[in-house]
């Protein structure tokens, strides 16, 4: 068992989805929004994010088996739309200590950028 208590309340991911902050929203359906990260760390470097507030990867289980794969075909989908899909990367970070600051489930597509290994 895990110590890990989120923080209360809709996550900033939740209140982008609701309309409640601004952000321009590149792609969502029932289940998943896709926006641009307000930092981008690669030209193109959006979020894929499940409507769902999953707070970590590690807090999905068998049930959420179906959406998680449904955001890895719409990061496909998004690399295809915005020219990348030859090379991209998708990152989860799961954890404070593995640079999660948003804890609401979410996918980072980055692309547009040459990746060295020593961004690993
Ligand atoms: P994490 O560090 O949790 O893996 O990623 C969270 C990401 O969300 C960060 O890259 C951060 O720049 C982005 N982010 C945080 N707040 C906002 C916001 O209000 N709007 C958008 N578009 N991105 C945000």
């Amino acid at each position: 068992m895990s110590g890990f208590a989120p923080p209360a309340g809709p996550s900033i991911f939740t209140r982008i989805a609701k309309g409640e902050i601004p952000s321009e929203i590149h792609y969502q359906d029932d289940q998943c929004l896709v926006i641009s990260d307000i930092q981008p760390q690669a030209p193109v470097h959006l979020l894929v994010i499940p409507k769902l507030e999953i707070t970590r990867l590690v807090d999905a289980n068998s049930e959420h088996q179906v959406l998680l794969g449904h955001l890895l075909l719409v990061a496909g989908e998004m690399a295809r739309k915005f020219d990348i899909d030859e090379s991209f990367r998708l990152v989860i970070n799961n954890g404070e200590g593995a640079g999660q600051t948003v804890f609401h489930l979410h996918l980072h597509l980055m692309g547009d950028k040459d990746f060295e290994e020593s961004d690993l």
